[in-house]
């Protein structure tokens, strides 16, 4: 794997900057504000993305702020100029589905990923504007999406990794009715200060329960787990070179105002003295195959392929992680080319080292 691919395999839109709630651990820098993406930006984005979806499976995620925040009016205008090839998913907290959200996601074929970290009692973070527990709104949209025969994903933050939540947190998911789960450990980026320098035995500890929860009944597609035993099963059959791809995918983030950032979402927003506004160009002036060609001669992007040769060069875990997360390392580190950070200690090595604990605690005996 080395430099990044000029094709994504999605891109990543953001139909407002707005929340309509306040998540203590939220890195989002403009939640409060409605900045909304003009009618402009989408067409200018389906230009380059109609011709991928025609030639491969092709997938546009509206994050936010709350994506469904920007209205069905406004979202079924920027969803129009994209072909039927194309798959769309929202990621959202849920709290404004109804009925009339249902039969949009049903009319314009959206898969839904729905935020939510477990539950009430663990759900704290997940607050309104006015400081509310969010969850019972959460739950409400839910049960709108379910009674719809709607599936959905799921996506959990722990902000606290501790013994016995990890099956506590798989069998709510069980309940819910989710059919994918992702989890991931809270992180230390944007406007989200607080650190997440965890206790390695408790992280490695968590991971490892959640292996044994999931394989006890594994109806949930658990996304980290699926992916470390398939990492774990390639280094055994010898074809482990074969899992990363051969070039980073770009993952487009474009931003409200048509500006894209590229590999990581989380600096949408941000400026820096040495970095700008980490934007790779903007699609009203440029076509976005025509700034992804060219992303590779972003400052920082070259900073940060400096640090994935480090990482190449020094992790005995590059062949699982691939030289981890920009955003993690800017916001850490303070910069692109450093290596590890507390974001992938926690969530890739001690995310396979709870995986081979759990196969260790569990190897038969010899014969
Ligand atoms: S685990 Fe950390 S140090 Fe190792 S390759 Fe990934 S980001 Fe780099």
């Amino acid at each position: 794997m080395r430099g990044i691919a000029a094709v994504p395999s999605y891109v990543v839109m953001q139909p407002t900057t707005l929340c309509n709630l306040d998540c203590v651990y939220c890195y989002l820098p403009l939640r409060a504000a409605d900045r909304r993406m003009p009618l402009t930006v989408a067409e200018a984005v389906a230009a380059s993305v109609n011709p991928w979806a025609a030639s491969g499976r092709f997938s546009v995620v509206w994050h936010g702020g709350e994506p469904l925040a920007a209205g069905r009016e406004h979202l079924a205008a920027l969803l129009a100029p994209f072909g039927p090839a194309v798959e769309h998913h929202v990621q959202t907290n849920a709290t404004l589905i109804d009925d009339a959200w249902c039969a949009f996601f049903v009319e314009h074929g959206i898969r839904v990923s729905v935020s939510v970290d477990g539950p009430r009692a663990r759900n704290g973070e997940r607050v309104t504007r006015g400081g509310r527990p969010a969850y019972d709104r959460i739950l409400a949209g839910v049960a709108a999406l379910r009674r719809h025969g709607l599936p959905f994903s799921a996506l959990a933050v722990v902000s606290r990794p501790e013994r016995g939540l990890a099956t506590e947190l798989y069998d709510y998911f069980l309940d819910l009715g989710c059919d994918v789960l992702g989890i991931n450990i809270e992180e230390t980026e944007g406007v989200n200060t607080r650190t997440n320098a965890r206790d390695a035995a408790a992280v490695t500890g968590f991971w490892a329960e959640l292996v044994g929860a999931w394989r006890r009944d594994p109806r949930i597609h658990l996304r980290e787990i699926e992916w470390s035993l398939r990492y774990a099963g390639a280094v055994l059959a010898g074809t482990a070179d074969d899992l990363l791809p051969r070039r980073l995918d770009p993952i487009p983030t474009v931003s409200h105002d048509g500006s894209v950032v590229v590999l990581s979402p989380e600096l949408a927003g941000f400026t820096d003295p040495r970095y700008g506004d980490f934007s790779s160009g903007n699609v009203l002036t440029t076509p976005l195959a025509e700034i992804l060609a060219g992303a590779g001669r972003t400052p920082w992007v070259g900073e940060f392929l400096t640090g994935v040769e480090a990482c190449r060069s020094s992790c005995p875990y590059f062949g699982f992680c691939g030289g981890g997360h920009a955003a993690n390392r800017y916001f850490e580190l303070g910069r692109f080319d450093g290596t590890e950070t507390e974001h992938c200690r926690n969530s890739k090595i001690r995310l396979l080292e709870g995986v081979l604990e759990h196969a260790r605690d569990h190897e038969s005996p010899a014969a």
